[in-house]
């Protein structure tokens, strides 16, 4: 293996999902602004990998990584040393350098399917052709998972007078996903004063894949909500960010590996049952 390999950049599909409370059509909330602090900024950085003690399977860790680079090592004549990126273009590169094969690779390829990953293994070790493709094949059909690359243009707000959206996003991204996560998070924008009853139904978060940006409704940022239901929401969100919507029609938001994942949030049973609870409090704005 000599030089550098690349692939080329998969463009994210657009897609918006959310979480709605309540009952009827979704949607009578207007859509709130877009905005401007990055959670955390990943340009630069390697996605760590630390698998935080105690938590559940996460998307991606540390075990996977290791796994990973055994297997690129199963293939190569070399030492493998193995580094995990959240590259935006650049999905594989590798080098070689003093013996040693030095693969960057997205994080997509930690939890690929094992035939992915020999694929991967052959390509970097022998240039296989055949191997490429399918390689090439997954990089295009996990494209959600790439980083959207829209400048977002107005501010974003984190802190609200209740709740620290950032501190629970951080929370809960290094409890669940390895801190891996680099979606951005902001409180929507206050609706208009209503004139008269309740709404009918409340989106509570959604997540638009090409902002790579979590909204959460700033009803949630009262006295009243618990800090393990604002977090579960973002949870919600964060899974969007990770799973993608069948591509079958009608788009499944939830399919059941996400349906799965959601009841494994520690604090899910209490979360659905604060939500029964109070949804006609929220429904009140
Ligand atoms: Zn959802």
């Amino acid at each position: 293996m000599a030089g550098q390999l690349g692939f080329p950049f998969a463009r994210p599909p657009i897609g918006r999902a959310s979480r709605t409370a309540g009952r009827g059509a979704a949607g009578l909330v207007p859509r709130v602004s877009p905005a401007a602090v990055r959670v955390p900024d990943p340009r630069q950085i390697e996605v760590p990998v630390a698998f935080p003690a105690g938590s559940p399977q996460i998307f991606v860790h540390e075990g996977a990584r290791q796994a990973l680079e055994r297997r690129l090592q199963q293939a190569s004549p070399c030492p493998v040393v193995l580094a995990v990126t959240d590259n935006r273009r650049q999905m594989i590169s590798c080098s070689k350098r003093d013996g040693v094969v030095r693969a960057r690779l997205h994080h997509m390829f930690l939890d690929a399917p094992p035939m992915v990953q020999e694929a991967l293994a052959a390509y970097l070790v022998h240039q296989d052709r055949t191997a490429s493709q399918l390689v090439g094949q997954y990089i295009h059909d996990s494209g959600h998972r790439i980083r959207a690359y829209r400048p977002i243009a107005t501010k974003l707000r984190t802190k609200g007078a209740r709740h620290d959206l950032l501190g629970l996003f951080r929370r809960v991204n290094d409890a669940y996903f390895g801190g891996t996560v680099d979606a951005l998070i902001t409180w929507g924008r206050k609706s208009p004063r209503r004139v008269s009853g309740a709404r009918r139904t409340i989106k509570l978060g959604s997540y638009s894949a090409t902002e790579r940006l979590i909204r959460i409704h700033p009803a949630l940022d009262r006295a009243w909500v618990p800090g393990y239901f604002v977090s579960y929401v973002i949870y919600h969100e964060m899974l969007h960010h990770v799973i993608p919507a069948s591509q079958s029609v009608p788009r499944v938001l939830h399919p059941p590996v996400f349906q799965a994942r959601e009841r494994g949030f520690r604090d899910f049973d209490r979360a659905m049952a604060w939500e029964r609870e109070h949804v006609a409090r929220l429904l009140q704005g």
